[in-house]
């Protein structure tokens, strides 16, 4: 049985209404309004391919499928049988990019009810500290719906030692839940209200930050930072956490290329999935370029590390850089069957507690 411990399902209804892509969405939700996008990016590149543009198709039609069953069962059909999916939604009402249309509690419901139908669905629940009753509402997901973990998304704005995350934290460590946050830097979703707001949420940081000359995207990587873990690791020694995408695309190439330079992201998430047993990490979306499959093999030849590290594949926001079908199989040759059993079953079992 493989786990991919990192699909998401959210729908276009559970994107709040001012983030940009969306705009894009609703233009090509019509028929006229694809054929306009695709005759301008062919006069702007009149050799391109359409390649990109035929994923962003694909990405936001699957946005619009109409359920998050239809487009998990999409996902799903790219895996063996028996495959189970860590489904990870989003809570995005409090990024100051507007109103979200559909009710985040309803986004839940239907996640959760879709798990009682398809035991192959594993579902988390995101959670934002901002959200009043935020505890109170994961408790019922837990004890109703079988919810079994949750996520993060601190550039949404918000820190992960956020003072209103500690009593969740002691809840999830009382019950064995685990924490699988996002963890890599110049994230296109991050926090888009003023600067103003910006810069009374980064006053939350536990130490002092010069916002001076440096845009939102920058300045959203402080609440990402792997190293804002550990604080957490420190107060909760039970609570499994994982750092999600291995410190991005861009810090593997740095690493390559500029290994000289500090604070690289990969480097800094290996020593600490090395130092603290209950830290993990994820290589969804990082690894969907083969040029970083040997990097990845190479790590994994050390034992403390490749203990640590889950196979996920960020379906279906990956679908803008690559294909599901491919990148599962591809990879599993890559690594061989025994590195890829590590990342795809043992790692992500004693991740999930089962
Ligand atoms: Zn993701």
């Amino acid at each position: 049985m493989f786990y991919n411990s990192h699909i998401h399902t959210f729908m276009d209804v559970d994107v709040p209404r001012k983030f940009l892509p969306l705009a894009l969405v609703r233009l090509l939700a019509t028929k006229a309004g694809t054929a306009i996008i695709a005759r301008i990016l062919n006069l702007l590149n009149p050799f391109s391919d359409n390649d990109i543009f035929d994923r962003y198709v694909k990405f936001l039609k699957t946005g619009k499928l109409g359920s998050q069953e239809k487009i998990f069962r999409q996902c799903q059909k790219y895996y063996p049988r028996n495959s189970r999916f860590v489904v990870l939604p989003m809570d995005m009402k409090f990024m100051g990019a507007g109103e979200v249309p559909r009710q985040y509690e309803d986004q839940l419901k239907e996640l959760g009810e879709l798990a009682q139908k398809l035991p192959e669905v594993i579902p988390f629940m995101h959670i934002d500290p901002r959200r009043p009753g935020v505890l109170d509402l994961l408790k019922k997901n837990v004890e109703d719906l079988g919810f079994k973990g949750i996520k993060l998304y601190p550039p949404l704005g918000y820190f992960p030692y956020d003072e209103d995350l500690y009593p969740v934290y002691e809840y999830c460590q009382a019950q064995n839940l685990p924490v699988v946050s996002h963890c890599s830097p110049f994230s296109q979703v991050h926090f888009r209200g003023s600067r103003k707001d910006m810069a009374v949420l980064l006053a939350k940081s536990n130490h002092p930050i010069d916002i001076r000359g440096k845009s939102k995207k920058e300045l959203s990587d402080y609440f990402t930072h792997p190293s804002n873990y550990e604080p957490i690791l420190k107060d909760f020694p039970k609570l499994r956490i994982c750092a999600a995408h291995f410190g991005s695309a861009h810090y593997w190439n740095e690493f390559l290329t500029n290994p000289q330079a500090g604070n690289n992201w990969l480097r800094i998430i290996r020593d600490m999935i090395e130092k603290h047993e209950n830290f993990y990490t994820d290589i969804s979306f990082t690894l969907n370029k083969r040029a970083f499959f040997s990097l990845l093999k190479v790590l994994m030849f050390d034992e403390k590390i490749n203990r640590k590290i889950l196979f996920g594949s960020d379906y279906y926001m990956v679908e803008t850089k690559t294909d599901e079908r491919r990148f599962g199989i591809d990879l599993r040759a890559f690594l061989g069957r025994d590195y890829f059993k590590l990342i795809s079953v043992d790692n992500p079992k004693n991740f999930l507690g089962i």
